[in-house]
C-alpha cells in the first residue's frame, strides 16, 4: 500500500476522552471512530489487525479440528425463556421489538442458539464429539463502557461450544480449548495465563479465565511468579489424546493463579512469600465446561451405544478478539507508540523514502516495494512529499515492526537502513540483504 492512496487519518493531539494507553494510541493511530459510547468502526488499520486476529484464531481453532459457522446477531427471545436466561440476563441485554411485536434481542452470547441448532440435527452418540464455533458480534449493555474497544457495548468474539457424550469426553474438550487458547495469544506475541474463575451467568463448576498482565487491566489478579516462566512454544500436540491435553492443562494450571473472586488467602500464603505476586489483568477469553445445564433445559438429548436418551455435555469457550486489538498494545508500545508483535501487524514493513521525487531514491523505495510484495508481504510506503521526521513519528505511532529507510546518500554507498521498532536498533544493508532479512523474519523465500 502506497500511504498517499491509503486512508489513514492519524490524529496530532492525545485525545482528551481516553484514559488508558491502547485507546489514546487507538485514535492517534486512525484505527477507530467512536460511533456511540462503546460502539466503534474500525477504520482501514484497525481493521487490518482485527482480521489478523481473527485469522489467527480460525487457524488455531481448526488445528484441533473445532468447526467454523456463523450464527446471527439477532436472536429470538423464545429460545432464552426456554433456558430461563431472558429474565435472568437483566440490564445487559438489548432487547429489541420487531414490527410484529416479537421480542428479539442483540445476542450477548449463543448457548442458547447453538443448542437449538444441534437438538434439530443430532440425535446419536455417533455424531459426536463436536465442536462448533463462530466469530460474530456480540453486544452487551455494558453499565459503564470505557477503554474504547477493551469494554465496548458492542464487540468481536469468538464464541464455540463443545457436545460431548460424556463428561469425561466434554473435559476433553476443555483441555483441547486450553491448549488451543495457549498457542492463539502466544501465536499474538502474548503472554494470557490461565487463571481460575467464576463462572457467572452462564453458570457451571470449571472454568479458567486467561489474563494478560497489565497495570490497566480491569480484573485484580494473584499468581505464583513460577507461572509466568511457562510457555507453550512450537511443540506438537495431538488433539486427540486425552492424556496429551490432560498434561498441558495440568503444566499450566497446577501453580496458583486466581482471579479475585476466587481467590484463597490461605492457599495464597502456601507459595514462598518471594514469589507471591498480585497485579492487575486483562481477561482475553475464558473456557467454560457446564455439564448438562442447557441441554436438560432445551431438550439437547442423543441416543447412546444402548439406545437410551441421554442429555449432551457441553462447555462454552470464548476469546475476546475485538478486546485484544486494545490488549496487544497495552502490552506492546512505546512512548512514541504502538509496536506491533509480527504475527498481527497490519503491515509487515514500512518503506520511508527520506528523499520523495528524487529519481534514485524513488526507483529503489518502488522496487523494494515490488519485491516486497511479490513476496507475499504487504508493505506501507510513505510516498509523501513531507520531511523526514514527520515520516519517522507517523511510522512510530502506526508501530510497524520493521521499516527500511532509503535515502540519496545511503544509496550512494549502496545501502539502505533497517531498523527494529521494539529494540530501534539500526543496520546499514545493501537492498537485497534488507529484502532477505525481512523474508525471513516472515518465513518467507526471498
Ligand atoms: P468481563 O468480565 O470482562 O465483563 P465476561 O467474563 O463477561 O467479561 P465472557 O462472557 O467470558 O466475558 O466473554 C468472552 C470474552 O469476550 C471475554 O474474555 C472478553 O475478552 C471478551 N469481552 C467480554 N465483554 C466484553 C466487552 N464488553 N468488550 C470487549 N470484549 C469483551
Ligand atoms: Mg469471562
Amino acid at each position: 500500500m502506497r500511504l498517499t492512496r491509503y486512508f489513514l487519518p492519524v490524529l496530532k493531539e492525545t485525545p482528551s476522552e481516553a484514559q488508558i494507553v491502547s485507546h489514546r494510541l487507538m485514535l492517534r493511530a486512525g484505527m477507530i471512530k467512536q460511533a456511540s459510547a462503546g460502539i466503534y468502526s474500525w477504520l482501514p488499520l484497525g481493521f487490518k489487525v482485527l482480521k489478523n486476529i481473527e485469522n489467527i484464531v480460525h487457524e488455531e481453532q481448526q488445528k484441533a479440528g473445532h468447526i467454523p459457522l456463523l450464527m446471527p446477531t439477532i436472536q429470538s427471545a423464545d429460545l432464552w425463556r426456554e433456558s430461563g436466561r431472558y429474565e435472568a440476563y437483566g440490564e445487559e441485554m438489548l432487547r429489541i421489538t420487531d414490527r410484529h411485536d416479537r421480542e428479539m434481542l442483540f445476542g450477548p452470547t449463543n448457548e442458547e442458539l447453538i443448542t437449538d441448532i444441534f437438538r434439530a440435527n443430532v440425535s446419536s452418540y455417533k455424531d459426536l464429539p463436536l465442536t462448533l464455533y463462530h466469530i460474530q458480534w456480540k453486544f452487551r449493555d455494558e453499565v459503564r463502557p470505557r477503554f474504547g474497544v477493551m469494554r465496548g457495548r458492542e464487540f468481536l468474539m469468538k464464541d464455540g461450544y463443545n457436545f460431548d457424550l460424556t463428561r469425561e469426553d466434554a473435559l476433553h474438550s476443555y483441555n483441547r480449548h486450553l491448549v488451543t487458547y495457549l498457542r492463539t495469544y502466544e501465536r499474538m506475541g502474548l503472554q494470557a495465563i490461565p487463571m481460575r474463575a467464576d463462572s457467572g451467568p452462564i453458570g457451571g463448576d470449571d472454568t479458567h479465565e486467561f489474563l494478560v498482565l497489565a497495570d490497566t487491566g480491569e480484573s485484580e489478579v494473584f499468581y505464583d511468579s513460577e507461572i509466568t516462566d511457562l510457555k507453550f512454544g512450537d511443540r506438537a500436540i495431538d488433539y486427540d489424546s486425552h492424556a496429551e491435553c490432560q498434561g498441558v492443562l495440568e503444566e499450566f494450571t497446577s501453580r496458583y493463579a486466581r482471579t479475585d473472586e476466587t481467590h484463597d488467602e490461605a492457599l495464597f500464603a502456601e507459595i514462598p512469600e518471594e514469589r507471591r505476586r498480585s497485579a492487575r489483568g486483562i481477561e482475553v477469553g475464558q473456557i467454560f465446561y457446564f455439564g448438562t445445564k442447557y441441554s436438560d433445559a432445551m431438550g439437547a438429548t442423543v441416543s447412546d451405544s444402548e439406545g437410551n436418551r441421554v442429555p449432551v455435555h457441553m462447555g462454552s469457550h470464548g476469546i475476546g478478539v475485538s478486546r485484544l486489538v486494545g490488549a496487544i498494545i497495552e502490552a506492546s508500545h512505546d512512548d512514541k507508540g504502538i509496536i506491533w508483535p509480527e504475527g498481527v501487524t497490519p503491515f509487515h514493513v514500512g518503506i520511508v523514502n527520506l528523499k520523495q521525487g528524487d529519481g534514485e531514491a524513488d526507483a529503489a523505495c518502488e522496487s523494494l516495494y515490488g519485491q516486497l510484495n511479490a513476496m507475499g508481504l504487504e508493505p506501507l510506503y510513505d510516498d509523501r512529499n513531507e520531511r523526514a521526521g514527520g515520516k519517522f513519528a507517523t511510522m512510530d505511532l502506526i508501530g510497524l515492526p520493521w521499516r527500511i529507510t532509503v535515502g540519496p546518500r545511503g544509496l550512494k554507498n549502496g545501502v539502505v537502513e533497517l531498523t527494529s521498532r521494539r529494540t530501534g536498533v539500526s543496520e546499514e544493508l545493501t537492498p537485497d540483504a534488507a529484502l532477505a532479512k525481512i523474508a525471513a523474519i516472515y518465513g518467507k523465500a526471498g
